[in-house]
């Protein structure tokens, strides 16, 4: 296991200890930027992401708040290249 998969790993397991099956939308504002990031990696989605999933389908705040992030994100990323 790498480094950076322990790191995740320990990251999880603190938010499965801490979240209930459900979050709220500052829980899940927390994870907004690792959730765009696997969105744009095409990344499997840990199990706290995937709650984030579930989140946005009811919650239409969060969507669009993830909506920005990620066109924030293109747009750095065409400014950076
Ligand atoms: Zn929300």
């Amino acid at each position: 296991m790498s480094e950076r998969d322990t790191k995740l790993k320990s990251v999880i397991d603190m938010a499965l200890s801490v979240l209930p099956h459900e979050i709220g939308c500052d829980d899940c504002f927390d994870y907004f930027a690792a959730y765009a990031d696997h969105l744009t990696n095409g990344a499997a989605m840990p199990e706290p992401l995937r709650l984030v999933g579930e989140h946005l389908e009811r919650c239409a705040c969060c969507m669009e708040e993830l909506q920005l992030l990620l066109e924030a994100m293109k747009t750095q990323n065409k400014v950076s290249r």
